[in-house]
């Protein structure tokens, strides 16, 4: 084996392979919660001649801890 890189604060049992970005808390894969959050911006970017980026903006993509994907309120 070798270093230990911590183990998940959620189960308790798996090995962390992320954090909650939230709280930080170690999370292993099978506990991680993937939000998806929407950027919604009142000015409208997309303006007429610019060409549009490649990327769709607006929408991020957070893992984070069950009991953090209860008590955000990413809507
Ligand atoms: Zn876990
Ligand atoms: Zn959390």
């Amino acid at each position: 084996m070798g270093t230990e890189t911590g183990i998940c604060g959620v189960c308790a049992r798996n090995e962390a392979a992320r954090e909650c970005s939230e709280c930080g808390i170690p999370l292993c894969d099978i506990c991680a919660k993937e939000v998806l959050l929407q950027d919604v911006s009142p000015g409208s970017m997309v303006k007429p001649g610019v060409s549009t980026s490649p990327l769709r903006a607006g929408s991020r993509k957070k893992k984070v801890c069950p009991k953090c994907m209860e008590e955000a309120d990413f809507m």
